[in-house]
């Protein structure tokens, strides 16, 4: 008696196992609502998910807190892929900065996609002109999980600087700052993020705002001391109330991945990506002009994943 229940139910695991396996479900960590990585998620399950009948693959691409909520949850096995800052991807391979003595050697990196300068934006009100005038203000410094508030961390310890030197140090999220700042909550706000984007486009729209410039000396030794840090301009007009070109640094977002996601899984997300890539390019401004050439090497740190490989090579890339 017993062992016919333990037949039936075995045969009933069996059933269910067959049809899990048919489809499998893959997430990608994006970032908040307002900002460019929840679109190159978005953009890439898009593409995906229109070839399910084939691959059985489904996949989604929910909003996170960024850059290293994303790292960190593909590190855990909680996420199959992510986008990541190219700063973070290099510190969480090599173990270094925010990931000393928490290596993830099993991280992979797939493409780069678009370039995300290190962006301040003060209301006019609070007569910011350049970084160093940030001092004493309040300043929302990014949420917990971003890639803005790691990379601001690293900015504020290479000018010998401290959340302290700020009257507030914010955390809100990507979708509240800009609230915050038409609100007169706080004074400007930093976001490592493509442009243009929703969330500095709503920021300009609901008061006076400008662009702030970020030069110097503690920039310079960054930029020439770190190969995934580059100069980068956002171009003038823009954004309403910044007519003029403005001078920062910044990053590439990267997507990544781990060694555990196996290769046929990698290869169909790049092989959606790259086979319908004019499509791809329209689905944000951010994206018009990448090149794939440059995809495949720009701001990549970790080994590529094998999946990745495959593709890159069939289409003569490498
Ligand atoms: N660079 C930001 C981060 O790493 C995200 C920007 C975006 O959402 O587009 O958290």
């Amino acid at each position: 008696m017993k062992h016919a229940k333990y037949l039936a139910l075995t045969a009933g695991l069996l059933a269910s196992t067959t049809a899990v396996a048919q489809e499998r479900f893959i997430t990608i960590g994006t970032g908040g609502q307002t900002g460019v990585y929840f679109v190159v998620g978005q953009s890439i399950c898009r593409l995906v998910n229109r070839d399910s009948a084939k691959t059985n693959l489904k996949c989604t691409a929910p909003s996170t807190g960024g850059s290293i909520a994303n790292i960190n949850a593909i590190k855990a096995g909680d996420m199959d892929m992510g986008v990541a800052q190219s700063d973070w991807q290099y510190h969480a391979y090599n173990g270094t900065s925010e990931y000393e003595g928490n290596k993830f050697d099993k991280e992979r990196a797939v493409f780069s996609v678009h370039s995300e300068p290190f962006t301040v934006i003060a209301s006019k009100a609070a007569n910011i002109a350049s970084f160093d005038d940030l001092k004493g203000k309040r300043v929302n410094v990014g949420n917990p999980g971003s890639g803005q508030l790691a990379t601001m961390q690293v900015v504020l310890d290479a000018k010998g600087w401290s959340m302290d030197d700020f009257a507030l140090a914010s955390e809100l999220k990507p979708a509240e700052q800009a609230a915050a700042l038409g609100d007169n909550k706080v004074d400007a706000i930093i976001y490592t993020v493509g442009h243009p984007n929703g969330s500095i486009q709503e920021a300009v729209s609901t008061i006076d705002a400008n662009l702030v410039p970020v030069q110097g000396e503690a920039i310079d030794k960054l930029v020439a001391d770190n190969p995934f840090y580059a100069y980068a301009t956002i171009p003038g007009g823009m954004y309403a109330g910044s007519p003029d070109d403005v001078t920062t640094f910044g990053v590439k977002a990267t997507f990544v991945t781990s060694s555990d996601v196996p290769d046929d899984v990698v290869y169909e997300v790049v092989k959606a990506v790259f086979d319908n890539f004019d499509r791809f390019k329209k689905l944000h401004p951010a994206f018009e002009n990448l090149k794939e050439e440059d995809m495949i090497k720009d701001g990549l740190s970790a080994p590529l994943h094998d999946g990745a490989v495959k593709y890159y090579k069939e289409r003569g890339w490498m």
